[in-house]
């Protein structure tokens, strides 16, 4: 970031191997809730402390990359005894057909996902959103093409994935030096607040409670994972933190309050510095119920809006 005391006038950047610089009238971050943090840290502005540790001089003193967050998640599978549409789906010359009908009249089996199911669900009547989701798939992990006397089918399978929505722990995202090739340092401390695990645990159990209903008997067979792994709660707890992964959701790094002591205002500007404002999930100040693409896609559209003032002439019409 250029910086012109606490103005921002541009931005410094490599093309073709060669340093290069713009100027603008505004800068828009956009590099994401990992990179956005480290870009604002390499120009000083960033918790003094940590710039200091990086013989960064700070500009200006907020929490970037505080506040990570994001959907931790984990599988519990089963066998598929009868095997389903997709397994079918996926015999060599079936799909070479389906792969041409969905490129040249965009239907047919290869424009369908093998899951797109999902449930949202509360392990506690009295929360007042769900703190649980449920994402279904109806095929094998280890799903692939195949065609008789060459590759063999595929053992089928399904799966429900719990994936917490809410956590209350909170990671960040540090810089690991001052140089902006090396990446940044991500210390997420999953699970340090005491309610995320046995948020995650209770929902191991509601799928696995989903999974033995009758009407999905047809569908589901032998459970896979946690299988023996997971038969008391400390057992589920030791598993979901083996196994748990994120469901690539990060979000919070430069989070926008009212707040005075946020990173951004309800504007998107970056607090204490003129012309710089970041539209990314880094901007968002806590996860939604849901998955969140559509947010960030919502939130440039009325970041383009505030940009272009229409908001304001919105407010006043
Ligand atoms: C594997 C995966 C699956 C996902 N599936 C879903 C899903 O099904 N549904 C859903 O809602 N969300 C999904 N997400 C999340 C969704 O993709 C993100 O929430 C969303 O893309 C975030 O948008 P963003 O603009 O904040 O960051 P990004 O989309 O990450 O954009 C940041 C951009 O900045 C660029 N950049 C970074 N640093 C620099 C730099 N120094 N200089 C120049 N450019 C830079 C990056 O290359 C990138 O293009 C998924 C994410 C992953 C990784």
């Amino acid at each position: 970031m250029l910086l012109n005391g606490k103005h921002a006038v541009g931005v410094d950047y490599v093309k073709n191997g060669k340093l290069a610089r713009a100027h603008a009238g505004e800068v828009i971050l956009s590099a994401g809730t990992f990179n956005t943090p480290q870009l604002l840290m390499l120009s000083g502005i960033g918790p003094a402390a940590h710039l200091r540790e990086h013989g960064i001089a700070p500009v200006v003193d907020l929490p970037v990359g505080r506040n990570l967050q994001d959907h931790l998640a984990l599988w519990c599978l089963y066998e598929r005894p009868a095997g389903g549409d997709f397994r079918e789906d996926m015999r060599f010359d079936r799909m070479a057909v389906a792969m041409l009908s969905a490129y040249f009249f965009g239907v047919g089996p290869a424009t369908r996902l093998p899951g797109a199911l999902h449930a949202f669900v509360k392990t506690r009547p009295e929360l007042a959103v769900p703190d649980i989701e449920f994402m279904f798939r109806s095929t094998s992990m280890n799903a692939h093409l195949w065609f008789p006397g060459i590759k063999s089918r595929f053992a089928d399978g399904t799966g429900i994935r719990p994936t917490m929505l809410h956590p209350e722990s909170r990671g960040e995202v540090l810089l690991r030096s001052a140089d902006p090739t090396a990446v940044p340092r991500l210390v997420f401390n999953f699970f340090s607040a005491p309610n995320d695990l046995p948020t995650l645990r209770e929902g191991v159990k509601r799928a696995r409670e989903v999974a033995a209903q009758a009407p999905l008997k047809p569908f589901i067979g032998k459970e896979l994972t946690p299988a023996d792994a997971g038969r008391t709660d400390a057992d589920i707890e030791a598993w979901i933190r083996r196994t748990a992964i994120t469901a690539h959701h990060p979000c919070g790094t430069c989070a926008m309050a009212e707040d005075e002591s946020s990173v951004l205002d309800p504007q998107l500007r970056v607090r204490g510095i003129d012309g710089l404002r970041v539209v990314d999930a880094s901007a968002m100040p806590d996860l939604v119920s849901a998955h969140i693409n559509a947010c960030v896609i919502m939130m440039a559209e009325k970041a383009a809006d505030m940009i272009r003032g229409r908001s304001q002439l919105t407010a006043e019409t």
